[in-house]
């Protein structure tokens, strides 16, 4: 029997309210089956632990803790902010107990190396815990978000000593990590940052960097939640050649370790303020100075100018954790304005003799913007989940996978965060002008999605990255080589056919183009090949949940809809990304600087 045969449950609360929030866990199964093929992963060694009973009781159990634990702060960290105080910052009530017990479950340590405390099981299975806390509340789970990044730079390029000192309370979630890049004048250009760090030569910390330097919108680089806090930040060593070619890592704990490896003496960073934001309010964004009044000392992590290589680890784990976030927000909207529209009576329906009015989800056009919101949510989900898996195939040994990863980044980061953006968007709409108002928390989602097409590395950054590093692999191979993997997968869907046909049209006009050209046609490009990823994936999933539903196996009801979603996501979103083909082919000539204003 398949195991999304069990029908979605609905998770009681403590008082024993329903909930708001659904944890998806049949439909999160169904994608870890047919597109992760997290099986295949489980037939290898390495992730032999991730039996299905195993991925059954992650999946449940973290759907079950976001919506007893998680879901009930989303609120509460939206209304009272985390609070400054002399460098201080005071997370909102009841954070603090729930990342605790975030902590002791054991929830942040299960793809952490098992050698370090972790559990050594998938990143997939990791994407899916974090999408469960963020769809419960996403600001809060943003703590949860680059701790894994920090990880895998430490494992990539920490000394063993290193990862003897920090891996053991990063991986169980005791101390969180931190990303610094950005600087007042350093944001999409990080070349351009300032800080610096200056190697000690002589003295009980020879061979360590004294750290000096501001870093602006550092999400949690303070609060109360953990007893230390290890901030990797990018800084330029003296000399060091200006751009991204001179900068260096750099591991920088809020607090110096005593000879146990407890947080012991204060490090000279603090926070400054925190930022005052259109969302994510329970996501305390800091302004870090490092080394200003006393001496700020960090640890080099790999070789020094080698920076960017790090840290690029670092980003490819929290790009794909921030396309996670479209994931959250979306499912987060869809249900509730599903439930709305269940329950909102207007107008009878049209063409009827009845006038007896009717809820608004029998309305042609609210199921329209229904439908699409459920579609797209779940093609950001098998997007993600892909991408993850091939991350996990790479760690297998499988270098296809590995390299398929590399081009899956930004479209996962990008496509996925504008679907959040839109789903939130089509969330309020559905509400109508109870949507404007915060008290039914449609807004709050909307409020949320905004910020993720902006941080870690916009989604412009993105398209550029596509169209830059990605699509200049191998000639333009690797992408090819997803595009045809699309090609077989299309079945039944000539809408699929016409836009791969496309794809490969403007792959081929940009791999001949100049750089302005390609620049300009940079995003529609982006959002016709991750559409045309999402469509493929899609289609699988309908053939997939169509073979369960002939072989009489499965929850008929979920089964269903998913044959529902998938045609909706083929037959009505991908027929309008193949007309952005001639967007994408426009050139540099299109874009003519603007006239100024008189
Ligand atoms: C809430 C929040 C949390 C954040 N968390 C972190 C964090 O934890 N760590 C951290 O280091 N940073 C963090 N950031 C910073 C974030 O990553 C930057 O805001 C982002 O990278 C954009 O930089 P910028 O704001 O300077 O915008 P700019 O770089 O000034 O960009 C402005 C616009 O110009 C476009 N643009 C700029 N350059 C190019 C180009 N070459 N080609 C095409 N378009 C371009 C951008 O796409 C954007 O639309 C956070 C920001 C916020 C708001």
């Amino acid at each position: 029997m398949p195991r999304y045969s069990r029908p979605e449950h609905r998770i009681a609360s403590k008082s024993g309210d329903e909930m708001t929030y659904t944890p998806p866990t049949t439909e999160q199964l169904f994608v870890l089956d047919h597109i992760a093929r997290i099986d295949a992963m489980a037939a290898h060694d390495k992730f032999a632990a991730a039996t299905p009973d195993m991925v059954e009781a992650i999946v449940n159990g973290i759907g079950e803790f976001a919506a007893e634990v998680y879901a009930p702060l989303n609120r509460v960290g939206d209304v009272h902010n985390p609070k400054w105080d002399d460098g201080k910052v005071t997370m909102p009530p009841g954070f603090k107990e729930a990342y605790k017990q975030f902590v002791d479950a054991g929830w942040g340590s299960i793809d952490g190396p098992e050698e370090y405390g972790g559990q050594g099981l998938p990143f997939t299975l990791a994407t899916v815990i974090i999408e469960a806390l963020g769809t419960a509340d996403m600001g809060f789970t943003l703590c949860n978000i680059l701790t894994p990044g920090a990880i895998h730079a430490l494992m990539a390029y920490g000394t063993e000593e290193q990862r003897q000192t920090w891996l053991p309370n990063l991986v169980s979630g005791a101390w969180n990590g931190t990303m610094n890049l950005t600087e007042p004048a350093a944001g999409s250009d990080v070349g351009a940052l300032r800080s610096t760090a200056e190697r000690v030569t002589e003295g009980e910390h020879a061979g360590l960097y004294k750290i000096k330097g501001q870093k602006i919108f550092i999400t949690f680089g303070e609060h109360d939640l953990t007893d230390n806090i290890v901030h990797l930040v990018l800084a330029r060593t003296p000399g060091a050649p200006e751009g991204t070619r001179g900068i260096s890592l750099f591991l920088v704990p809020k607090y110096r370790l005593d000879a146990e490896g407890k947080p012991a003496h204060s490090n000279g960073v603090r926070c400054a303020s925190i930022e005052h934001k259109l969302g994510i309010h329970g996501s305390p964004t800091a302004v870090m100075i490092y080394g200003e009044d006393e001496d700020c000392l960090g640890e080099i992590v790999g070789a020094e100018m080698g920076g960017m290589r790090a840290m690029f680890v670092m980003m490819n784990a929290a790009r794909l954790l921030v396309g996670c976030q479209g994931v959250q927000i979306a499912e987060r909207a869809t249900q509730q304005a599903q439930r709305f529209a269940a329950d909102r009576v207007q107008s009878a329906l049209a063409g009827g003799t009845d006038r007896t009015p009717v809820t608004i989800d029998q309305h042609p056009d609210v199921r329209r913007m229904l439908w699409r919101m459920r579609a797209q949510t779940e093609a950001a989900r098998a997007l993600t989940y892909y991408a993850a898996a091939q991350t996990d195939f790479g760690k297998l040994g499988d270098e296809a996978a590995a390299m398929r990863a590399e081009i899956l980044i930004p479209l996962v980061k990008a496509h996925a965060t504008d679907i959040g953006c839109e789903v939130a968007s089509l969330g309020i709409q559905v509400h109508g002008g109870m949507g404007f108002i915060e008290e039914t928390g449609a807004a709050q989602h909307y409020r949320d999605a905004r910020i993720a097409p902006i941080y870690e590395g916009t989604n412009g950054i993105q398209a550029a990255d596509l169209v830059g590093r990605k699509l200049g692999m191998a000639g333009g191979d690797l992408v090819r080589g997803l595009i045809d993997d699309i090609a077989h997968g299309a079945g039944e869907f000539p809408e699929l056919q016409q836009l791969v046909d496309a794809c490969r049209a403007v792959t081929d006009w940009m791999v001949a183009a100049n750089t302005g050209d390609r620049l300009a046609g940079s995003y529609p490009y982006l959002t016709m090949l991750a559409t045309a990823t999402c469509g493929w994936l899609m289609a699988l999933q309908h053939q997939a949940a169509k073979a369960a539903l002939d072989e009489g196996s499965g929850d008929r009801e979920f089964l269903e809809a998913k044959i529902a979603s998938t045609r909706f996501y083929l037959q009505q979103i991908v027929p309008a990304a193949t007309g952005l083909a001639p967007s994408a082919l426009a050139g540099d000539a299109a874009l003519a600087p603007l006239p100024k204003f008189a």
